[in-house]
């Protein structure tokens, strides 16, 4: 796909997200972002070849491996795109509040590059947050229909979680960004990151963390739901 298309939908004199520049990294990066765009999303970003490749998932990822969310494939991104967090200003496509939501490494279970061409990828995410294995299907669709969607689910492994509650109780408990632990809202009213806040103590522990610590953890959260 390349990253044509993403330049070619903004203007970077009016957006703060960075300019789309081809890489020859190898990495495996992937990262989500919340969105709170015409309609909030959860952007799923995974790095190949040097760009993002990237699908909007509506209702947010699920741990829930009977839950199957609908993905719908959007415009590759630069690899740049996942550092960002930000308000892209009203009226730019995607106006809105970007929280950087979860970010790591994937592992490729099948040859992604084939995958993407069948519509079939298998992976595994060694997220803050998502980890185990995972897939994106692709529907069958209308030749006529301009998007591909996809659908992004949970394998059922060790890292899924049974509970209907608490597998929606997840994207609450997670509200805030992995980065600067930020709400939607602080982020979107330019609030500065917990983080600086925390910088001028010497031996604070950082905020990211401590916000984090305050999350049941998912081991924590199957624990507490398997048992009950
Ligand atoms: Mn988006």
């Amino acid at each position: 796909m390349g990253l044509q298309l993403y330049n070619q939908k903004r203007d970077f004199a009016k957006t703060p997200e960075p300019a789309g520049k081809a890489s020859k990294a190898k990495g495996h990066s992937f990262v989500i972002q919340k969105h709170d765009a015409t309609r909030l999303h959860y952007d799923f970003r995974l790095e190949l070849d040097g760009v993002l490749l990237s699908w909007a998932v509506t209702k947010g990822p699920s741990l829930n491996p009977s839950d199957k969310r609908l993905a719908v494939r959007t415009e590759d991104h630069p690899l740049s795109y996942g550092g960002f967090e930000g308000t892209i200003p009203a009226g730019q496509y995607g106006g809105g509040t970007v929280m950087l939501w979860d970010s790591g490494t994937w592992e490729p279970l099948e040859d992604p590059r084939k995958g993407l061409k069948e519509g079939s990828l298998k992976f595994k995410l060694h997220g803050e947050r998502l980890n185990g294995s995972w897939a994106l299907v692709l529907m069958k669709g209308k030749a006529s229909e301009k998007r591909e969607n996809w659908l992004l689910i949970k394998h059922d492994d060790e890292d899924a979680v049974h509970d209907e509650k608490a597998a929606l109780k997840f994207l609450d408990d997670t509200a805030f960004s992995i980065r600067s632990g930020r709400s939607m809202d602080a982020i979107g009213a330019g609030t500065p990151a917990k983080a600086q806040k925390t910088a001028a103590k010497p031996k604070a522990a950082p905020k990211v963390k401590a916000a984090k610590s305050k999350t049941p953890s998912l081991a924590a959260l199957q624990k507490t739901y398997k048992t009950v």
